[in-house]
């Protein structure tokens, strides 16, 4: 049965750990998103320059040639392209600094000095008739204004092509092609890729890593319960609490319920051994007698029928007592599940009181018995009729037992608008004050010599307690000393059947 196992370990990562990990793969997520679209628009911004960069060469190759004779040649194509002067719309802005007078470098020639810009110019029939590289190219077409992207002899590059207009005629006299060769950008994607997945693994292992430094603090607090747990669960009868966190957050609540439950638990577990111990200590008494009688019984007293007729009859009062005892037992611990099983059953309030009332009258002709009864019409009451029975049978019967000299025993019923009110008044012995807090209490009797002839165990108040208080209802004392006593019943009134 015993299904306890040992040392528990963590049967999956710890939370710590599973933090870290959400934390940092959500890092890498947010990273990789912003990498991608810094990588793209990065790319995209240095293709653009080039492209404007190559268009802008061309335009300026075709306007300083727009001013050539009608027939390209090399010769008027070199004197055209150098002389810058007779670019009148020329784009490029000509240093007028000291520094690049003295220079006199035309950014146009110089822009046509890379190794990665190379233009060509061919006359009306398609003939090369100028080139800025060694390598020919042919014509690729007679048109392409806008800078295209193309593979050319294995270089990536931008092609534009325009037609030369003269600027005498209108006439077209020969083509600008020109060749923009993206040689960083392979560079520049390869860089910027490198550079960006470093990033990337140290962002990935600083998130990681802090992400583990930040669970660890923060559920510092559950490894302290966890522990705290561990040990007592190891040692259930131990008085270990969960400490105190300090950190008013859920799991200081949660420490706090815990050790709440645990208290309530531990007093159930006390109670219980305490309600063992009593019932042995109940039971020993009878038992203790019977066996007195059959020893008695055993040894000599069989062939006397005196002794026998009267140890048969002790040994069967003490029976009779510890059937009443078992029976009491029951009740009590049956009254404790009252809201599971009755949690939905109702009597009738004048029905029961009058019958209860009507049986102690004739059970008891010694006694006055007067009822008092204030409800003009019936009330139904939230309580398993058994159950109401039960209660008013020990509290009347307790009247009867405690009374002394004064047989009397007056009974009113009332109501307000939510509770029937009883009250049981008898005028016997009284409880001191000392006594009434502990009349509700289990197996206690204020005088235990005398209650053994009166028969008494001590429960019955303990059981109506128990049950009036799962209808949801009161139960209170009044007494005096040598002068009598009520108790005051409360018990919740249907308001839905009354209405009915
Ligand atoms: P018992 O079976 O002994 O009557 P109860 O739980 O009914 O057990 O009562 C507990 C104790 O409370 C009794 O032993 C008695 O001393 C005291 N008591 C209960 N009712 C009265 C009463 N009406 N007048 C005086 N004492 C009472």
């Amino acid at each position: 049965m015993k299904k306890s196992k040992q040392t528990k370990g963590l049967k999956g990562l710890s939370l710590t750990i599973k933090w870290a990990l959400a934390s940092s793969l959500f890092i890498f997520v947010v990273f990789t998103v912003f990498a991608i679209i810094t990588y793209k628009s990065s790319i995209n911004l240095f293709v653009d320059k080039e492209r404007k960069n190559a268009e802008q060469t061309t335009n300026e190759a075709v306007s300083r040639l727009a001013n050539a004779n009608r027939t390209l040649n090399l010769v008027e194509t070199y004197r055209n392209l150098t002389n810058s002067n007779n670019g009148e719309n020329s784009i490029y802005d000509r240093t007028s600094t000291i520094e690049g007078i003295l220079m006199d470098i035309d950014p146009f020639i110089s822009d046509l000095g890379q190794p990665a810009v190379s233009l060509y110019v061919y006359n009306l029939d398609e003939e090369l008739v100028f080139k800025t590289q060694k390598d020919d190219l042919p014509l690729e077409q007679t048109t392409l204004k806008k800078p295209t992207i193309m593979n050319v002899k294995g270089e990536t590059g931008f092609i534009t092509v325009k037609p030369i207009q003269s600027k005498d005629t209108r006439e077209i006299i020969g083509y600008v092609q020109t060749f923009y060769e993206l040689t960083s950008l392979d560079e520049i994607k390869q860089r910027l890729l490198i550079t960006l997945f470093i990033l990337e693994i140290i962002s990935f292992v600083l998130s990681s890593f802090l992400g583990y430094l930040l669970s660890a603090y923060f559920l510092k607090p559950l490894k302290v319960l966890r522990d705290t747990m561990e040990e007592i669960r190891k040692d259930p009868q131990s008085n270990i609490h969960m400490p105190e966190l300090h950190t008013s957050d859920e799991l200081a609540d949660v420490a706090e319920i815990f050790n709440e439950m645990l208290d309530r638990m531990r007093s159930y577990i006390e109670q219980q051994e305490q309600f063992v111990e009593d019932v042995s200590h109940e039971l020993r008494t009878p038992v203790a007698v019977i066996e007195g009688h059959l020893r008695l019984l055993d040894r000599w007293g069989k062939n006397d029928p005196e002794i026998l007729e009267e140890s048969l009859s002790a040994s069967m009062q003490e029976i009779s007592r510890m059937k009443v005892l078992v029976q009491e037992m029951l009740d009590l611990s049956r009254a404790e599940q009252v809201d599971v099983h009755y949690a939905n059953e109702s009597s009738k309030a004048k029905e029961v009181v009058h019958q209860v009332f009507n049986n102690f009258k004739m059970l008891y002709p010694d006694f006055l018995f007067t009822l008092d009864d204030d409800l003009a019409q019936e009330k139904t009451v939230r309580i398993y009729r058994n159950h109401f029975e039960q209660i008013l049978v020990i509290i009347m019967d307790n009247a009867v037992k405690y009374s002394t000299d004064r047989k009397e025993v007056h009974v009113t019923v009332s109501s307000s608008q939510k509770m029937l009110e009883i009250a049981i008044q008898d005028f016997g012995e009284g409880i001191s004050e000392e006594d009434k807090a502990k009349i509700f209490n289990r197996f206690y009797r204020v005088d235990k010599a005398r209650a053994r002839t009166k028969g008494g165990n001590g429960l019955g108040l303990a059981i109506s307690q128990k049950l009036i208080e799962n209808y949801k209802g009161t139960i209170r004392v009044e007494s005096i000393l040598h002068q009598g006593t009520i108790f005051r019943i409360g018990l919740p009134i249907d308001t839905h059947e009354t209405k009915r």
